[in-house]
């Protein structure tokens, strides 16, 4: 009862807002109901190796499979980006909740040992104030009942963004980034499920694992709110080069 009524309270000095549009919402939910009706059918379905649809060669993919809830376009995508940019933070338990039921139905849950995140750079942590793949995380454990470090891997400061780049700077760029954690939780034969926002050309998530493997986990599984689809940016790109001209 006082827990309801301290959250009544909270409720009317700071009002919660729905993760996808900013609209006040209830206490109790996380996105309003016209954004969690959208939101549902922009559910996708992809293969849970490479996370895209169709599916990409998996031969020189680190990671060993992965769950993502929407393509990066849409509704989805303004979650996403009012979660990164907007501090839309209650996507982040939303995400969690669908996510961690795909996990269930393909019984991923029981086999993860821990759960991380791709780590954010001090510098921009600091400017931004919080760190969206890492409520992601934080949530989704919390949802598996799974421990939480998100200390094991960290980012250095390059100044360069990576969505900014071509596939092949991203790999370079990102395999140069990341590093293991000077000291860091012993994860020995222990399967790692590592969370970020969008999933692109699985360049970071290759240099996690690949990290993550070289510390001792048997296995690295991964979890995005979206995925990309290169055709579609492709296009989209076209478009705009047609306007321009
Ligand atoms: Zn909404
Ligand atoms: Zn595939």
């Amino acid at each position: 009862m006082i827990s309801r009524l301290k959250a009544i309270l909270v409720d009317i000095l700071l009002p919660n807002r729905c993760g996808s549009c900013a609209r006040v919402i209830s206490w109790d939910k996380t996105v309003c109901d016209k954004c969690e009706k959208q939101l549902e059918k922009e559910l996708i379905s992809v293969c849970k190796i490479c996370g895209k649809k169709p599916c990409k060669n998996h031969d020189l993919q680190v990671f060993d499979g992965i769950t993502v809830l929407f393509d990066y376009s849409g509704q989805a995508r303004k979650a996403v980006r009012m979660l990164k940019y907007h501090r839309g933070l209650n996507f982040a338990p939303y995400c969690a909740k669908h996510l961690a039921q795909r996990l269930r139905d393909d019984k991923l849950d029981v086999q993860t040992d821990l759960v991380t995140c791709v780590p954010m750079s001090r510098k921009k942590r600091r400017i931004k104030g919080y760190d969206h793949a890492e409520l992601i995380a934080r949530e989704l454990a919390k949802k598996l009942g799974k421990p939480l470090d998100c200390k094991l891997l960290v980012h250095a400061q390059t100044g360069t963004e990576q969505h900014s780049m071509n596939a092949k700077n991203r790999r370079a760029h990102a395999n140069a980034c990341f590093s293991c954690a000077e000291k860091h939780s012993d994860i020995s034969g222990k399967t790692v499920l590592i969370c970020d926002d969008i999933y692109t050309t699985g360049s970071t998530l290759n240099a996690c694992a690949l990290l993550l493997k070289g510390m001792g986990a048997k296995k690295v599984i991964a979890a995005a709110a979206a995925t990309t689809h290169f055709k579609l940016s492709k296009e989209r790109v076209d478009v705009k080069a047609r306007k321009q001209s």
